[in-house]
């Protein structure tokens, strides 16, 4: 039969938003492909030949059966974005689209190319009409609410029209606002929440990280946070733990609770085993309740830019073939990795990095080279192995609105509210790279002696409350308190150290407080084990020896770091910023119970010590 002819559409749009503001959206091919009015995809494996980054998927609609092979997405953020699909079964034999953002003056023009070929002429027409009348129409409408909303400093879901809640919901929710702003007090927050779980699309609904949306919304992390756990407590949000791969970051395993996690867990686009780690992969998401709103779990396009955000462009290069990617980078650092080999290389972004950079894929593995490059880099990759090359940069430290296991599972909020969300007791789970810290009241004894026990034990306890509120406020999280001494854990070693300025700066300068409170901390960062010890999570290891160690030998008003967080560059920029209030000495210590070895330790200070007269 003869084929029908390739038809080719090409469509511009002028918006005024910049091109990296309309990435997000424009780019979701998810969210676009539904409202374009998609049937839901789902992958099969028809066949074990597909090539690594291309996916077989297929619809079922009206019980006709379409399949096809999809070649990877390409992407250079945030200027251009495409796919091909090459059908098996079904009307169309061959899909291909492309979309470009042109930065122009005082718009950015969105040109966007489909070229369609249909497998008989005698469909030519119906197609011709579907994509101009329909396809088109819908698009124009989306392009043109995304513009609108950015121009408006909004999101796209707070200028959308209500989407539909599960019968009866709407009565339940009057009750649980009432009760939510009650149990939190934070009306602001609460409404905002509300706005959210009416308005906005399923797939913001999915996961909601609730760090990225305080950012947007201008609030403190955890004030948000709190609300969120409210309103889960009040079956107005659930939430779930992911467990993501750490290769291509998706959330690959996701469990209700976290006694039902596992982990050892596979990835099977990436083909590789991982373990779920509490500090580096395991984040808590929240999503509508499905008692209030439903959210569909359905897809409508798989391996688009959005489904990989931390990804700033991906490419398929020919054996032989060399690729120029246009993008636009932060500065921080990213990696370099193909769907061929199994190491990567380092890319370091800054302003003056070097901005021209060729990179060489061979059949070698990639050993872990270290570049600078600059923000706008003129990049060429050239593929001189023997194998066509699907290769891709990513942002490495990505997540920072994520939620991680480590420090929302010790948080007051969350055990107050979900005191039996813990680990199995049989579990053993790595959190790796977790900042310890310790601190202790260093004259509690005097204290008791001098005021008497009651009063005392009154302002003991109102000191934990003090640290707790600090802690949490600096994502962090208290798993214990020993005798006078605090044990708190925290994503990342800058945290712990802003903290424990905080803590010292209060009870030094607060008057009820007053100097009765001599307290020293002690902060070490590296690998542990979280546990369920008698029903809470317990960290044991090194790490946490090594970090109540250095509390120890801490003198009063002063924080003993180890060298690990010393030297991590974000603990050294925060230094610097504030080199006026902290005063760094280093030295040598013995610590007790690692007799063998002398410790390199760092004691900050967060005054100068007194000038001592030299006579
Ligand atoms: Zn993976």
């Amino acid at each position: 039969m003869k084929e029908g002819q390739q038809q080719f559409y090409h469509w511009q749009f002028s918006l005024s938003a910049s091109p990296a503001k309309l990435w997000p959206y424009v780019s979701d091919t998810n969210r676009i492909f539904r409202i374009l009015g998609a049937t839901p995809v789902s992958e099969t494996s028809l066949s074990r030949s597909t090539p690594k980054g291309s996916l077989e998927l297929s619809h079922n609609k009206l019980k006709s059966y379409v399949s096809w092979r999809q070649t990877p997405y390409i992407w250079e953020y945030p200027y251009r974005f495409g796919v091909s699909r090459h059908y098996k079964l079904g009307i169309l034999k061959e899909l291909r689209f492309s979309t470009e953002f042109i930065s122009l003056d005082h718009e950015t023009r969105v040109s966007i190319k489909i070229w369609i070929q249909p497998t008989n002429p005698l469909f030519s027409f119906i197609i011709k009409a579907y994509v101009e009348y329909i396809i088109k129409r819908r698009l124009a409408k989306y392009l043109q609410q995304v513009d609108e909303s950015i121009s408006k400093n909004l999101r796209p879901y707070e200028i959308s029209k209500p989407k539909k809640l599960v019968r009866g919901a709407e009565r339940k929710i009057k009750t649980i606002k009432a009760q939510l702003i009650e149990n939190s007090k934070r009306k602001r927050i609460v409404n905002r929440l509300f706005d959210l779980i009416q308005l906005a699309d399923d797939e913001e609904l999915e996961r909601i990280h609730p760090y990225s949306l305080a950012e947007y919304w201008g609030e403190k992390k955890y004030s948000v946070l709190n609300v969120f756990l409210h309103a889960a407590k009040l079956d107005l949000l659930d939430f779930s733990w992911d467990v993501c791969c750490p290769k291509c970051k998706s959330p690959k395993h996701t469990f209700r609770k976290m006694r039902e996690a596992r982990v050892h867990l596979y990835c099977n686009d990436c083909e590789s085993d991982y373990m779920m780690d509490f500090n580096r992969n395991t984040h808590l998401v929240f999503t509508p309740h499905p008692l209030i709103r439903k959210i569909t779990d359905k897809k409508y396009s798989l391996g688009g830019p959005q489904s990989k955000p931390h990804r700033v462009t991906q490419q398929s290069i020919d054996i032989g073939s060399e690729r120029y990617p246009q993008i636009q980078l932060e500065e921080g650092t990213y990696l370099f990795r193909t769907h061929n080999h199994e190491g990567h290389l380092i890319l370091h972004v800054r302003e003056e990095g070097a901005d021209n950079i060729t990179v060489f894929i061979t059949d070698e593995e990639l050993d872990g080279q270290e570049i600078t490059i600059s923000t706008n880099p003129n990049l060429i990759i050239s593929n001189r192995s023997s194998k066509k090359a699907v290769c891709f940069i990513d942002k490495l430290n990505w997540k920072e609105e994520a939620i991680y296991a480590s420090e929302v599972s010790s948080s007051h909020d969350f055990r107050e509210l979900f005191s039996r969300e813990t680990l199995k007791e049989t579990s053993k789970v790595k959190a790796s790279e977790v900042t310890m810290l310790f601190t202790d009241l260093m004259n509690s004894t005097e204290l008791y002696v001098q005021e008497g026990d009651e009063s005392a034990i009154g302002r003991v306890m109102g000191h934990f409350k003090i640290i707790q509120q600090i802690v949490a406020e600096e994502r962090g999280g208290i798993v214990k308190t020993i005798g006078d001494s605090v044990m708190a854990v925290f994503w990342e070693p800058v945290s712990a150290l802003k903290a424990v300025q905080r803590i010292q700066q209060i009870f030094t300068t607060s008057t009820s407080m007053g100097d009765a409170f001599k307290i020293k901390a002690g902060v070490h960062f590296g690998d542990c084990t979280a546990v369920n010890l008698n029903g809470r999570i317990d960290y044991f290891g090194t790490t946490v020896n090594i970090a109540s160690r250095l509390v120890d030998i801490a003198s009063e008003k002063e924080i003993m770091v180890s060298e690990a967080v010393f030297n991590h560059p974000d603990v050294q920029l925060y230094l610097d910023k504030h080199s006026d209030t902290f005063f760094v000495k280093e030295s040598m210590k013995e610590l007790k119970g690692f007799d063998d070895e002398e410790f390199k330790v760092k004691q900050i200070r967060l005054e100068r010590p007194p000038m001592r007269l030299v006579i």
